[in-house]
């Protein structure tokens, strides 16, 4: 009947309206404001090379919610990808970490570079060419200091255009770098990698989760194989042993990341971090 109908429909409606429900409605809302509240800011990771000397960070974004205090990216930016939020986010990221780690350099006297995470839905996005280019211009950072981090699924999911964008990126930009995060933890790409203009990858956190146990050692001489007979650059993530750094399949990478070697800290702790 009608009427069991209408019962059923409210169950369901008040099984979805679970607290993780509720959450995402609240993160939802509070993104549309969270830019203009000042609510967001962003921590840097050091990357360093062999030495273990500082060579670059990585750009993390973070949200200081009024209600829910610290928000990791994690559990914000696949709703912002959702909604489109991340077009404005990820352009306020480019302009504060481009601007922040070019001071940095120039206050210093370093040469850095910075590694900025882009989504998908970013690069897709027809005016992205153009906040790329205003925000490089705006920092005057050098694009030989420049990285951006991009997943799999862009490749995946549209790997024609995936070609053509980033060759564009290379062409206007020339110097900036191209690399492919969470490296392996897709697995389709390997077919286009060789016509994609891809500077390096990050050889994904899971497969060094694992060292020194040694289920992963083929895959990882594989990848740094592949890498290195495509002239790539590696960065190992995820380090947090020593034992991990040291691996020797991992001897050829060029950057080494992980909360061994730094955490994600703000500006200010990265000039304390670099002045140690
Ligand atoms: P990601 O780009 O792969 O960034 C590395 C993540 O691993 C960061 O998490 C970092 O804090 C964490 N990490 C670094 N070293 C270690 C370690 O030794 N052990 C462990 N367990 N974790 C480590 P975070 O900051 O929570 O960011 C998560 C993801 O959110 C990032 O993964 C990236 O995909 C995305 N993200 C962060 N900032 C931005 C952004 O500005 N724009 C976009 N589009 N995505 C972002
Ligand atoms: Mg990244
Ligand atoms: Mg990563
Ligand atoms: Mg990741």
């Amino acid at each position: 009947s009608s009427k069991e109908g209408g019962k059923n429909r409210y169950t369901i409606f008040s099984q979805d309206l679970t607290l993780s429900a509720q959450n995402k409605w609240i993160i939802d809302q509070g993104l549309k404001t969270a830019l203009i509240n000042q609510e967001m800011f962003l921590n840097y990771q050091p990357i360093v090379n062999r030495d273990g000397k500082i060579a670059g960070v990585e750009a993390l974004i973070r949200w200081n919610h009024p209600e829910k205090g610290l928000i990791f990216p994690d559990d914000f930016i696949p709703s912002a990808e959702e909604s489109g939020l991340i077009n404005p986010l990820g352009q306020w990221v480019l302009e504060h970490a481009l601007v922040d780690i070019e001071e940095l350099n120039k206050s210093l006297d370093l040469d850095l570079f910075v590694s900025v995470n882009i989504s998908t839905r970013q690069l897709k996005a027809a005016d992205f060419p153009d906040i790329l280019s205003m925000a490089i211009k705006r920092s005057a950072i050098h694009l030989k200091n420049l990285r951006l981090e991009l997943t799999e699924t862009f490749l995946l999911e549209s790997p024609e255009m995936a070609i053509s964008t980033l060759i564009k990126l290379k062409k206007d930009h020339p110097g900036l770098k191209i690399v492919i995060d969470d490296f392996g933890k897709g697995y389709s790409s390997l077919h286009y990698l060789s016509r994609l203009p891809v500077d390096c990858i990050k050889i994904d956190r899971s497969f060094i989760k694992e060292i020194p146990e040694d289920n992963n050692r083929k895959i990882i001489n594989s990848i740094v194989n592949l890498a290195t007979s495509m002239d790539m650059e590696m960065v190992a993530e995820g380090i947090e042993t020593v034992e991990q750094q040291h691996y020797p399949p991992l001897e050829n990478c060029q950057y080494f990341q992980g909360f061994l070697l730094g955490k994600p800290m703000s500006r200010k702790n990265l000039i304390q971090f670099i002045e140690g």
